[in-house]
């Protein structure tokens, strides 16, 4: 957008409008967009809002893929293309070697059982939740207040009213308090003090939260993802080549 258009406030838009959780505020920002430049407003309708905002998505594509795997792998390459084809064939193949043993590694490193990316978004969120006065509705179903503005938390179905609890997978702050209230007032009732380990992520609260996070954010699933080494093809004159092939 910003290349297409040469205005950085009119990127600036696009991008608030594709990353809004509710219809209502994607539509806020179109309707800015269409007040400051119509030509981008019209460009991104007919784009089709489906295919670049987070609201409009039918599938759970933000976020949770948010690198391109292609562009990133094309860049890396961008001056092995020169050389020849078997030399760059093994120069991608040691290439993912070296990434997969490396993010291997950095994954069983972790501490948490979030990955340090999630761990960290969590904290930020934690952080938050002092702030909120939590009401139970039913054992599920807590009312959240922030800042004058009240939201809906259902842990059973990790849904929220604000949208990102159900749409990233991962519970937002209001989930959050209300998971630590429901923790908390089952705690008083029941267990005793416990060792703290991290006193935000883990073991420390008797609800275990990791379990109201996507399994694309926990280490074990990272880990698992590199878990498959890219092993060296050996020397050229060690493979086995079909005849025909060979000929
Ligand atoms: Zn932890
Ligand atoms: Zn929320």
């Amino acid at each position: 957008m910003k290349k297409r258009f040469h205005r950085k406030d009119v990127a600036d838009i696009m991008d608030n409008a594709a990353r809004s959780y509710s219809e209502i505020h994607y539509d806020r920002h179109m309707e800015e967009l269409r007040r400051l430049h119509k030509g981008a407003y019209d460009y991104a309708i007919d784009a089709g809002p489906h295919k670049w905002s987070r609201v409009h998505c039918p599938q759970r594509r933000y976020r949770l893929m948010t690198t391109n795997v292609v562009e990133c792998i094309n860049l890396c390459l961008k001056f092995a293309w020169q050389l020849p084809l078997m030399t760059l064939a093994e120069f991608i193949r040691n290439m993912l070697q070296k990434w997969f043993h490396d993010r291997h590694t950095n994954a069983r490193s972790m501490r948490h059982r979030l990955t340090d990316v999630a761990h960290l978004v969590i904290l930020k969120r934690v952080k938050k939740c002092g702030y909120m006065t939590v009401n139970a509705v039913d054992w599920n179903i807590f009312s959240v207040r922030h800042k004058g503005k009240l939201w809906t938390v259902d842990l059973a179905r990790k849904t929220c009213t604000c949208n990102k609890f159900q749409m990233d997978f991962l519970p937002c702050s209001h989930a959050l308090a209300a998971a630590r209230y429901m923790t908390l007032s089952i705690y008083r009732f029941i267990v005793a003090k416990r060792e703290s380990h991290c006193f935000h992520c883990c073991r420390e609260w008797n609800l275990d939260f990791t379990s109201l996070c996507a399994d694309y954010y926990k280490r074990e699933t990272l880990i698992d993802a590199y878990s498959v080494p890219i092993m060296p093809v050996g020397h050229p004159s060690s493979w086995v080549v079909p005849f025909d092939i060979a000929a």
